[in-house]
């Protein structure tokens, strides 16, 4: 199962390019908004969220931290035009399951000391609440100048029915 990424690029990358057509769309996203959500395998936010390709800008990393996606949100909004932020977290993310020093055990636990000192002052961002998260993130981006006219909404994704909630 190591190569299964590999093994499924391989098959299912020739059947969608075989059908491809949409290869001149233009690099800024045509419809000036980006998602900002969490890397969880359950979510398909093209499919969940209504996204036409080439129409928004989706960032990802584990539990659609503001502050890790900080650079990237920034790039997309002043070099490439968003005006519009949903911030998406969700039901059952594995980020309410964990603290830091729990990480950083299971780092020394899993790779030795020497990999537990690389990740000693990591701060993996985990959080207790998802809803109080939610609205965490949303006012930690409206506090900085450099969001300043950008709607930030916040939103809940619910892996169980397929339903995004808007909290703030
Ligand atoms: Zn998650």
């Amino acid at each position: 199962m190591a190569n299964q990424g590999e093994l499924n690029l391989n098959e299912g990358n020739k059947s969608y390019a075989s059908r491809f057509t949409d290869g001149k769309l233009a690099l800024p996203p045509s419809q000036k908004y980006a998602v900002l959500t969490c890397m969880d395998a359950r979510i398909d936010p093209s499919a969940a969220l209504g996204i036409p390709l080439g129409a928004a800008h989706v960032i990802r990393n584990a539990g659609g931290s503001a502050r890790d996606a900080f650079r990237s949100l920034i790039i997309s909004q002043q070099l490439l035009g968003t005006t519009e932020l949903l911030l998406i977290k969700h039901t059952d993310c594995g980020m309410l399951t964990f603290d830091n020093a729990a990480a950083r055990d299971i780092v020394r636990k899993n790779k030795g000391d020497t990999a537990a000192k690389e990740v000693e002052n990591l701060d993996f961002l985990p959080f207790p609440n998802i809803e109080q998260a939610v609205l965490d993130d949303v006012r930690w981006l409206q506090d900085r100048a450099v969001e300043q006219g950008v709607r930030v909404t916040g939103w809940i994704y619910h892996v169980e029915t397929g339903e995004a909630k808007r909290v703030i």
